[in-house]
């Protein structure tokens, strides 16, 4: 049985960066991963992602606003195959110098499947390997619900699977990735659908910012639909799928896109051969230091169901590895205030609480709210102005900043600064105190009167 410091099992985002971490504090260090490095983020979820939504932003930059800028800009053609290569070509990229970090670091990288025989005795392929440390960190995988005729339909990795752009696409799904993956179709120039079975996208976030995306939405695209959820799915033909929904209508589509969620990675883990305890949801139960009910087996990202965003399983990751094997016995994530992004068109940037988050944990006396509504200079200058919407949260006498909401242009780009400032705890007065950057849209939430 070949014997290592330390184990992480899932080679994402989490395990990565808690492998890295240990190996550069001298532990012997084995990753497990059976499918592509880098795991979600880099093969079916955050880069890949931002990729199509970045050839979305240079579609509209050239149907909706270049020619009020002047550009005659007659296309002849959009090809999907080669946004697709290019993004592909990039991923490469980055799995090889995943590669050449690994191998710096003198990770073993073990390709495979892991499964625990016991709590400290892990099989691949027949193989066993042992260490006093082992980390899970196997992420998640996208829901299909269970109606008649759901498996006609694609989720996430299938739609990064796409060799052509659909004609029309029908997404299902409320979420981060109903919304991105919706918009980038329709941006792209895909008829497009979004269905969702409450009142809007995105209802869990601020009102300011889910408001103002069903606004956006309903002047722009795609087509919303709420208050339905699908009864069934129907093939019509070869390329033609029938969607029910619960309202009364039926959508034909090429492509159906389930968003509805995503599931924790812990079948075949061998799970039962330890003391590790699941939650009701089937996420694995860790205390604040990522220790799980077996002692020497941690868990990261997003198979403890918490925050469910790369950089979050990185940081976990590394502070745990500094915990183990660097000495700094307190460290753990701090899972408070974590700023978040949604690459919707246009984005979403938030932080901390919403503004009735904030009044049920303050009392409503205590909490101020300050808002800014304005119409994008980057769109105003065109027929196309697009509305940009900001909430700064504050509470008490000192008004410390407590959330942060906003939608609009460059809103992923402005957001990271802010967040620092934010978990510094910053108040209004020293967001008052920096002078503006003008003229930019972030300078409104130093504006804000
Ligand atoms: P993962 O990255 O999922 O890695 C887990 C790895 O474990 C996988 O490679 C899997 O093959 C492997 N594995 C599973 N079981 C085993 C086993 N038994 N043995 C060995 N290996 C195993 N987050 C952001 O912050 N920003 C974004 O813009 C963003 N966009 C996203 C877009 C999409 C479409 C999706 C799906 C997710 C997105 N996320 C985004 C979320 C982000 O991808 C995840 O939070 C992150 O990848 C979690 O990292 P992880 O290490 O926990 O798991
Ligand atoms: P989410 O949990 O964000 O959203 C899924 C939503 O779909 C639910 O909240 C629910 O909303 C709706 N839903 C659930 N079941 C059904 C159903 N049967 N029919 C119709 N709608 C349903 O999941 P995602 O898969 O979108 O994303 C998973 C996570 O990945 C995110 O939470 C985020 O942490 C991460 N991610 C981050 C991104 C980023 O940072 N930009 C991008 C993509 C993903 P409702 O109850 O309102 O109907």
């Amino acid at each position: 049985m070949k014997e290592f410091d330390y184990i992480c099992i899932g080679g994402g985002s989490g395990g990565i960066a808690s492998a890295n971490r240990a190996a550069k504090h001298g532990a012997r260090v084995a990753l497990i991963e059976g499918k592509a490095i880098g795991g979600t983020c880099v093969n079916v979820g955050c880069v890949p992602k931002k990729a199509m939504w970045y050839g979305a932003q240079i579609a509209e930059a050239i149907h909706k606003y270049g020619p009020d800028y002047g550009f005659d800009t007659t296309v002849n053609q959009f090809s999907w195959a080669t946004l697709v290569a290019s993004r592909e070509a990039y991923i490469e990229r980055i799995h090889g110098s995943y590669d050449r970090v690994l191998a710096a670091n003198k990770i073993t990288w073990i390709k495979g499947f892991a499964r625990f025989v016991d709590e400290h005795v892990i099989e691949v392929d027949g193989e066993r390997y042992t260490a006093p440390h082992i980390t899970i960190a196997t992420g998640g995988t996208p829901l299909i619900p269970d109606i008649p005729g759901a498996e006609l339909g694609i989720d996430s990795d299938g739609f990064f699977a796409l060799k052509e752009q659909p004609q029309n696409a029908v997404v299902i799904g409320a979420g981060y990735i109903a919304v991105e993956l919706a918009g980038v179709l329709h941006s792209l120039g895909t008829q497009t659908h979004l269905v969702v079975r409450r009142h809007a996208p995105l209802r869990h976030f601020d009102p300011i910012v889910h408001e103002t995306l069903v606004e956006i939405i309903e002047q722009e695209g795609p087509t919303l639909h709420t208050h339905a959820e699908v009864n069934k799915v129907e093939r019509l033909s070869a390329t033609e799928l029938a969607v029910y929904l619960s309202n009364g209508e039926t959508l034909t589509t090429d492509c159906l896109i389930w968003a509805i969620g995503r599931t924790p990675n812990t079948g075949n883990l061998g799970l039962e051969n330890t003391s590790v305890v699941r939650n009701g949801q089937g996420y694995i139960e860790v205390d604040k230091y990522q220790n799980t009910h077996a002692s020497g087996i941690y868990a990261v990202g997003d198979i403890i169901g918490k925050a469910e965003l790369t950089p979050v399983a990185i940081k976990a990751g590394r502070l745990l590895s500094e915990r183990l094997f660097n000495g700094q016995s307190e460290a753990h994530m701090d899972y408070s205030m974590i700023p978040t992004v949604v690459f919707s068109h246009p984005p979403i940037g938030t932080i901390g609480l919403t503004e009735q988050q904030a009044k049920s944990a303050y009392g409503d006396s205590e909490v101020s709210v300050y808002t800014s509504s304005f119409a994008a200079m980057y769109t105003a200058v065109t027929q196309h102005r697009q509305a940009t919407k900001m909430k700064l949260v504050c509470v008490g006498k000192e008004q410390r900043v407590v959330g942060l909401h906003g939608i609009g242009f460059a809103m992923d780009e402005i957001l990271q600064g802010f967040a620092v400032a934010i978990k510094m705890g910053a108040t209004k007065a020293d967001f008052d105190n920096c002078v503006a950057i003008h003229p930019t849209s972030g300078e409104e939430f130093v504006t804000m009167t």
